[in-house]
């Protein structure tokens, strides 16, 4: 219980970390840096729920507001059976520095439910997902805090919770929380903005170093919504997507795979399968079945972590082959291992740029809610495409300037914003008028 507590202090005192490194190259008051070491606020609720064989389950679940000093909290919620309070603290406050690093004016939120969602009924996991919303529905809103989908939770649980959001208030919410259906008030181009976000970070890499995607082997950890998202990208410009891994394992080819008939037997069996399909029919491919901890280490040019925190320590990086990781899951990279990749010259573009493509095209939904104006698919991804691109330049050009790694470079260019605008609002230095 005392190394569970300890450890779990630590994914959020680990992540803060990380602002120290950055601070050395930034004009900045240290009283700004102390405000972000700490959340802004903490909710920890108790979700019953009537379970299907009629007994009553109580879930414990968090949403914490990290800042928003420039705009309104915004960050996914969670389900998973590992949520604690300081990965949700962790997670907001990566968050933050994501929104900023973007330059979309929203400070960072993130909510989780500790639960293993697999193993709920559909209405047992809408009734939880609506039971949640009921219990925090004070704490958020359309100009206050705006969750979204993260792990385990999708744009259907969105829909039940701006629905029970709209009841609780008497009025049709939509701009509440991103990631909704499109029925329901979602945006074009929502469900795979993640991939497609890291995917236009990919084409810069590919300019700089002129690469043939031919000749570029890839490794997806995780093959959720992110990862199906940027490998089928990657795959139709012909990359080769040679292994792939979800939960309980991967496979790896050096052919590489299919990427379409791999997401449509995951999607339709739930398993990760290496299949070729031609239309509704799947022939099994040769491929050998790895570990998620072997991917990691694979022979490859580009690797993906699409999946949990915590993957590479000190202990795996110095095995990393890739020359590029673009992280497309949050925190999957811990503190320690960070020289580690940079001795070996392994370009990692940190998660807070590489997959902030969701929260961007979170950012258009919430926008066009407001409006009650709807873009069109190519709108959204050209407006996608172009922060994506403007941003990641910028913080590769930090990268060069102050001779760093792209990790810090990131949190210099997301710094430099929160910086501003909490500076705005006076700081010791202001008020002594040095
Ligand atoms: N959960 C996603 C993230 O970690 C999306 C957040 C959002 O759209 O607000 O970036």
């Amino acid at each position: 219980m005392v190394t569970q507590v300890r450890q779990e202090a630590n994914v959020f005192q680990s992540a803060i970390q990380r602002l120290d490194l950055a601070a050395k190259h930034v004009d900045i008051a240290p009283e700004t840096i102390d405000r972000l070491k700490r959340p802004k606020s903490l909710l920890e609720v108790s979700i019953p729920v009537r379970m299907d064989d009629g007994t009553l389950r109580v879930f414990t679940g968090y949403r914490c507001r990290h800042d928003d000093t420039r705009g309104p909290a915004k960050g996914g919620i969670r389900f998973h059976p590992d949520v604690s309070r300081a990965e949700v603290q962790a997670l907001a406050f990566w968050m933050t520095c994501k929104c900023a690093c973007v330059g979309i004016p929203f400070g960072g939120g993130k909510g989780g439910v500790i639960v293993n969602p697999k193993e709920l009924s559909r209405l047992e996991l809408e009734r939880l997902s609506r039971g949640y919303m009921q219990q925090v529905a004070d704490f958020v809103g359309p100009e206050t805090d705006v969750p979204a989908p993260d792990v385990y939770t999708n744009a259907t649980i969105m829909g039940w919770m701006m629905d029970e959001y709209s009841k609780i208030n008497r009025k049709r919410t939509p701009g509440v929380i991103t990631g909704k259906p499109i029925a329901l008030g979602g945006s074009l181009g929502r469900d795979d903005a993640t991939g497609r976000g890291a995917y236009y970070c990919i084409k810069e890499i590919e300019k700089r170093r002129k690469w043939n995607p031919k000749s570029i082997r890839v490794a997806v950890q995780g093959f959720g919504n992110a990862g199906q998202s940027v490998a089928k990208l990657l795959h139709a410009d012909g990359y080769k997507i040679v292994a792939v891994s979800d939960s309980r394992g991967g496979i790896c080819s050096d052919d590489g795979f299919d990427v379409p008939s791999l997401i449509k037997q995951k999607n339709e069996s739930r398993k990760l399968q290496a299949v070729y399909c031609q239309g509704s029919v799947c022939e099994l491919v040769p491929a050998r079945s790895i570990t998620n901890e072997e991917l990691l280490e694979l022979e490859v040019d580009l690797l993906l972590p699409a999946a949990l925190e915590n993957q590479i320590s000190a202990s795996n990086a110095g095995k990393i082959k890739a020359s590029v990781m673009v992280e497309l899951a949050n925190g999957p990279t811990r503190i320690e291992a960070d020289p580690i990749l940079a001795e070996r010259n392994v370009l990692v573009v940190p998660d807070i740029l590489a997959n902030a493509g969701g929260v961007t095209v979170s950012y258009f939904e919430w926008a066009q809610n407001r409006a009650g104006y709807y873009w069109s698919l190519e709108e959204v991804q050209e407006k996608l495409r172009k922060i994506m691109q403007a941003e990641f330049n910028a913080i590769y050009e930090i990268m060069e300037q102050i001779k760093t790694d792209m990790r810090t470079a990131a949190y210099v260019h997301a710094l430099g914003r929160i910086g501003t605008a909490l500076e705005t609002q006076g700081t010791a230095e202001y008020f002594s008028g040095s």
